[in-house]
C-alpha cells in the first residue's frame, strides 16, 4: 500500500469514466483532430436533415458502430444529437408529453432508478410532465411515460417496462448497453433509444449523446427542443466524437478480437478484473453483498459471461442501516440508496475510476470488519 493511502478520501460517488484514459493514451494521436479557426463556424451542419445541427460524419460513425457491435437497430431511425444524453432526455420528455391535457403527464421508472431522473424531470416544475416515482407502485389511469434503463443504473440488471398499460410511452436509456458491461444478446429495437459517449467510450467531457427515434414527429419535436434550448450541439464535440467512434469501430474490425487493441476487449477485461477484485473484497470483509447476475451469451464478444456493470450496487448486511454514512466513516464516498428511490442499506459505487483509486478502494473494503 502506498504511504498515505490509509487517509486518502476515495470518491466513487459519480460515475466519472476516467478508467478509459489509459486506452486512449495508448492510442496516441489516432484520435487527435485539428480544427482551423475558420472551419465549422456556422450554426448549421446539414440544413436538409431533420436534425439540422447533426454533423453527417458523426451520424455515419454512429450507424457504423451500432452495426459493428450489434447493440441497436439504426435502420428506419432518425438520429438526434444532444449535449449528453441528459439533454436528450429532456428533449424526449418535451416531445412525448401530450400538451393538450390539463394535467402534466406522469413520468415513472422502476426503483432503484437513476438518481438524476427525478431531479431533471422536476427542476423547472413543468406543466407538461411530472415525476411520479417508482413504476412498480404506479397505479394512476391514463397516459404516462416510463423510463427503462437497461442495463440499469444503479444495479446493473437488464430491464423491461413494468407498467405495461396501453397508454404508456417508453424511453429506453441504453447508456450501458455496450459489451464491456453486459452481454449483447440482440440489437435493441425500441421506439426511442438514448446513448451517450460518456459511458461507451469514456468521453463524458465531450457532452455528446444521441437518440435513435422511430417516429418522425417525435424526432422533429426533440430537434425543436434542442433548437430552443441551445440552438444545436457543439460541432467541435461532434467531430471529436466521430473520430473516437471511428477508431473504436476500426479497432474491432481490423484487430483480432482477442487482442488488447480492440476497445471493447480492453474495457471488458478491465471490468472483469475489477468485478473479480470487488467480489473477493466483499467476501473477505463479510459485511457486504453485491448482486449476482446470470451469465448470458454475447453475440459481439462471442462468449458467455456475467454482466459486469459500471456501478456496484452494494448492500450493507447486518445491523448497519445507513451504508453511505458507514462508508463515509471509512473515507469512501458513495451515493446512498435513497437517491435511487430505495433503501439506505444500499449504496452505488462507481467501478469506472482510475486504477489507483479503484485498487485503494477494494483494498480498504477487504479490511472492513463489523
Ligand atoms: N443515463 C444514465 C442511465 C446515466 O447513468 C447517465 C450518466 N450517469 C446519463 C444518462 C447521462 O449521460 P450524459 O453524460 O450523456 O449526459
Amino acid at each position: 500500500m502506498a504511504q498515505g493511502d490509509e487517509e486518502r478520501i476515495i470518491n466513487l460517488d459519480h460515475g466519472d469514466p476516467t478508467m478509459y484514459e489509459n486506452y486512449w493514451q495508448k492510442k496516441g494521436d489516432e484520435t487527435t483532430i485539428v480544427i482551423p479557426g475558420w472551419q465549422f463556424m456556422s450554426y448549421f451542419s446539414d440544413a436538409t436533415n431533420l436534425c439540422w445541427f447533426l454533423e453527417p460524419e458523426f451520424a455515419k460513425q454512429i450507424v457504423r458502430l451500432h452495426k459493428v457491435v450489434g447493440n441497436a437497430v439504426t435502420e428506419s431511425r432518425y438520429i438526434v444529437v444532444g449535449t449528453g444524453s441528459t439533454q436528450l432526455y429532456q428533449a424526449a420528455l418535451y416531445a412525448l408529453s401530450p400538451n393538450t391535457d390539463a394535467e402534466p403527464i406522469s413520468v415513472v421508472s422502476a426503483a432503484p432508478f437513476y438518481s438524476s431522473y427525478p431531479l431533471i424531470t422536476d427542476c423547472l416544475k413543468s406543466g407538461l410532465y411530472k415525476w411520479a416515482g417508482d413504476a412498480r407502485s404506479f397505479s394512476k389511469n391514463g397516459p404516462y411515460i416510463e423510463l427503462v434503463t437497461s442495463p440499469n443504473n444503479p444495479d446493473g440488471f437488464v430491464r423491461h417496462s413494468v407498467v405495461n398499460r396501453s397508454e404508456g410511452i417508453l424511453i429506453h436509456d441504453l447508456a450501458y448497453y455496450w459489451p464491456q458491461y453486459t452481454p449483447i444478446s440482440y440489437p435493441a429495437n425500441y421506439d426511442l433509444m438514448l446513448f451517450t459517449v460518456s459511458k461507451s467510450t469514456g468521453h463524458a467531457g465531450m457532452r455528446i449523446g444521441w437518440a435513435l427515434v422511430k417516429d418522425k414527429e417525435v424526432a422533429k419535436k426533440m430537434t425543436k427542443y434542442i433548437e430552443i434550448n441551445t440552438i444545436g450541439v457543439s460541432k467541435d464535440s461532434q467531430l471529436r466524437a466521430a473520430k473516437v467512434l471511428k477508431v473504436i469501430s476500426d479497432s474491432c474490425e481490423i484487430s483480432n478480437i482477442e487482442q488488447d487493441d480492440s476497445f471493447f476487449e480492453f474495457s471488458y477485461r478491465l471490468m472483469a478484473k475489477r468485478w473479480k477484485q470487488l467480489r473477493q473484497a466483499v467476501h473477505q470483509s463479510g459485511l457486504f453483498s453485491v448482486p449476482d447476475f446470470p451469465p448470458q451469451s454475447c453475440k459481439f464478444l462471442r462468449r458467455v459471461f456475467e454482466p459486469q456493470p459500471a456501478f456496484a450496487w452494494l448492500k450493507c448486511e447486518g445491523e448497519i442501516e445507513d451504508c453511505e454514512s458507514f462508508l463515509r466513516g471509512k473515507k469512501i464516498l458513495t451515493r446512498g440508496g435513497k437517491h435511487f428511490g430505495f433503501s439506505p442499506k444500499y449504496v452505488r459505487i462507481s467501478m469506472l475510476d482510475r486504477d489507483k483509486n479503484y485498487d485503494t478502494f477494494v483494498e480498504r473494503m477487504s479490511r472492513i470488519r463489523s
